[in-house]
């Protein structure tokens, strides 16, 4: 398919200029980084993303390419209190101007309220959402109510109850017998 949405060689200029959009979904376990943060846990976990392109005019009506980027996923993050995986909700909500050299990028990174990127014939976007979504987690992530350790006592009747509904083998050898099959 000629125009099949590439995210990780996007071409920004052609996708801005074309006014495109695009609704995706990537499995966690892509990211390296962020499976880092969840120390390996939920690599099924969907992060879902939607991007639209579009030309806005700069304060001297030179036409630059823009991205308008979202992204969600769940992370399970180390609790702070109990050490135990607490499953947070990261997303973000951002806009990127793209310019022709980084160091154009450097400077008016500085002077501007939003993203200055560096235009590239193959901008790897799933890369930026990790990037963002690293910078979107929460600095001490806990639960609301840590769980409550497992009770023993509990795990220790249901165990007899299990036994109990267990057959007794030798009424099983019983019944095969009466049926003649001993
Ligand atoms: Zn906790």
């Amino acid at each position: 398919m000629k125009n099949e949405f590439a995210p990780r060689t996007l071409h920004v200029a052609a996708f801005a200029q074309s006014g495109g959009s695009h609704m995706g979904e990537e499995r966690l376990a892509r990211f390296e980084r962020l499976m880092e943060e969840a120390r390996g846990l939920g690599g099924e976990t969907w992060v879902s993303y939607s991007v639209g392109g579009e030309i806005r005019q700069d304060a001297a009506g030179k036409d630059e390419p823009w991205l308008n980027l979202k992204a969600h996923t769940c992370l399970a993050l180390e609790c702070q209190r109990c050490m135990g995986p607490v499953d947070v909700l990261v997303e973000f909500d951002r806009s990127f101007r793209f310019v022709a050299t980084e160091d154009l990028a450097a400077v008016e990174d500085e002077e501007s309220e939003e993203d200055v990127l560096v235009l590239s014939k193959t901008f790897n976007l799933l890369e930026l959402i990790e990037d963002e979504l690293l910078m979107a987690m929460p600095l001490s992530p806990m639960h609301d109510a840590c769980p409550q350790p497992v009770k023993m006592q509990v795990a220790d009747a249901g165990f007899e109850d299990l036994m109990d509904e267990k057959p007794n083998p030798f009424a099983v050898l019983q019944k095969l017998k009466d049926k003649g099959l001993g």
